[in-house]
């Protein structure tokens, strides 16, 4: 008899869930950034026991037409693009189509979606990649996810969640990252039933830091502004004298994705080099916009991580970029004036 068989559907999509879904903030990034890539203006997350039993995010995007629903949570199933060529020029956050299917593989999820134009909106409920419940209902313009009980049919990866605190910091940190790098969405975290921040949508960079890294932080920052070879740096940076701790508060938006890059975190540092005291890191909101062709944000499944296609050009934009606003600032009144 053969020893080599292919698995069931329900065990690869298991294995393929587990990819992209390891925590519940893991979900929370996800369902926040299917929000953004429909629009939404207002984005209310809600997590309970640090997301483990109910997590719930709210958009007033532009809704799931009902016979959509059912294929949204199909791998390889998106709207975002269609052929290969597309991969080169990726405006939205998502384009894998992998995440609905993935939640839905290891929790008990439901939706409340409504377009603008329609009457009515739809429940749909789904649970371990089996299809509960799909009826007409009332709702607002937009869309609800509450994804309950993560990881209920897999023991295993559940006993490897953290304290409830320690899985709620790292959504709490998620929303931070999406609330910097989208200063134009109010966005509303609500933890075990307390608000926990609240943003004011209002475009500013500032108000965005502000109600996430608070008064004295924002306060401590300069303006950075510069375009080298096509790649517009901006945002801010903190003054050498209010350099940080940790590593914690350095901030990369590349395209309007958080990403981690050595290349940016070591033209940071070397901006600063000489400027701070030993044993302490700068700090900064960077938004780095470049074309879409020279990144790629394929990388990795959680497309934390990116790779750009002259890394060398990346490391001198944001250095120069940072050097430059950090001697604006040193130098002589006449100067800055002069310019
Ligand atoms: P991807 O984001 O990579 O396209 P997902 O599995 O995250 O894949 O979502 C599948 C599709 O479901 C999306 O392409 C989009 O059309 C739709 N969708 C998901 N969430 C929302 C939402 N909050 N509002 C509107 N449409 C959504
Ligand atoms: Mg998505």
């Amino acid at each position: 008899m053969s020893e080599i068989r292919v698995l069931s559907r329900e065990v690869s999509e298991l294995i393929a869930a587990g990819e992209v879904i390891d925590r519940p903030a893991s979900v929370v990034k996800e369902l926040l950034e299917n929000a953004i890539d429909a629009g939404a203006t207002n984005i209310t997350v809600e997590i309970k026991n640090g997301g483990r039993t109910y997590m719930r995010v709210t958009d007033n995007g532009k809704g799931i037409a009902p016979d959509d629903l059912p294929t949204a949570f199909l791998r390889h199933a998106t709207s975002k693009i269609s052929q290969k060529d597309d991969l080169d020029s990726i405006m939205t956050l998502g384009f894998r189509g992998e995440a609905l299917a993935s939640i839905c593989a290891v929790a008990k999820v439901d939706v409340l979606t409504k377009r603008k134009d329609d009457s009515y909106g739809t429940h749909y409920a789904i649970e371990g990649a089996e299809e509960k419940t799909s009826e007409q209902c009332g709702c607002p313009d937009g869309t609800t996810f509450v994804v309950r009980d993560i990881f209920y049919n897999v023991p295993a990866r559940l006993k490897f969640l953290k304290k409830d605190s320690s899985e709620a910091n790292h959504v709490a940190d998620l929303v931070t990252k999406l609330t910097l790098s989208h200063p134009d969405i109010s966005f509303k975290l609500i933890r075990d039933n307390k608000t926990e921040l609240l943003t004011a949508g209002d475009g500013k960079i500032y108000s965005a830091v502000y109600s996430v890294y608070g008064r004295e932080f924002a306060n401590s920052l300069i303006e950075v502004d510069y375009t080298w070879q096509g790649i517009h740096v901006h945002g801010h940076a903190v003054k050498p004298l209010e350099a940080k701790l940790n590593r914690k508060f350095q901030n990369f938006f590349v395209n309007g994705r958080f990403v981690k890059s050595k290349a940016c975190a070591a033209a940071l540092e070397e901006a600063y080099r000489n400027n701070i005291m030993v044993g302490k890191f700068p700090a900064c909101v960077l938004y780095i916009d470049v074309p879409p062709n020279t990144v790629d944000v394929n990388v990795h499944p959680t497309k934390i991580e990116v790779r750009f296609s002259d890394e060398k050009l990346m490391h001198e934009a944001v250095y120069f970029a940072v050097k430059n606003a950090l001697m604006e600032r040193d130098a002589p009144r006449e100067m800055v004036l002069d310019k």
